[in-house]
């Protein structure tokens, strides 16, 4: 029997690749690693949405200014469908801060800094659904 393992995560262009207009350039990357955008939108969130999609660090001392990065500028969030999405897309993302991150992924090619790092993904198959619906339920 062929097992598919087929999977959904959230990705999200942040506003400094989207205002360097990198969207484009990351879309294809995600495409030539074989995910398939299932969704998309260019939207921007007002600061108190963004605090409530990055809840689960609100105890971080980086809280406050990333929830204002977020929200700062245009960002571009999809729906991205590979096997594996999620792992896959961390490994294609790298690390959180770009200067640790391994050639070839999307930070390390254009990551500014640990909070301007031009992409997010979910950490988690269940954190994929609830990001998803966070964005995507109509
Ligand atoms: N972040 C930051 N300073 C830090 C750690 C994280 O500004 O010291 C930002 C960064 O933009 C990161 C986001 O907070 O992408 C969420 O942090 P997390 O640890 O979940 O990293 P990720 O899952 O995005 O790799
Ligand atoms: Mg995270």
């Amino acid at each position: 029997m062929i097992m598919s393992n087929k999977e959904q995560t959230l990705s999200i262009i942040k506003p400094d690749a989207v205002e360097r207009n990198l969207d484009n350039e990351i879309k294809e990357i995600f495409k030539n690693n074989g995910f398939k955008i299932l969704k998309e939108k260019k939207i921007q969130l007002e600061k108190i949405e963004a605090e409530k999609f990055y809840k689960i660090h609100e105890t971080k001392p980086f809280y406050n200014d990333l929830c204002a990065y977020l929200s700062s500028a245009p960002i571009v969030v999809m729906v991205l469908e590979k096997e594996n999405a999620v792992r896959s897309n961390r490994d294609l993302m790298g690390a959180t801060n770009p200067n640790d991150a391994e050639e070839g992924t999307i930070r390390k090619k254009y990551g500014i800094s640990i909070d301007k790092n031009s992409v997010h993904g979910s950490d988690s198959i269940e954190n994929a659904k609830i990001e998803i619906d966070f964005f995507f339920k109509d």
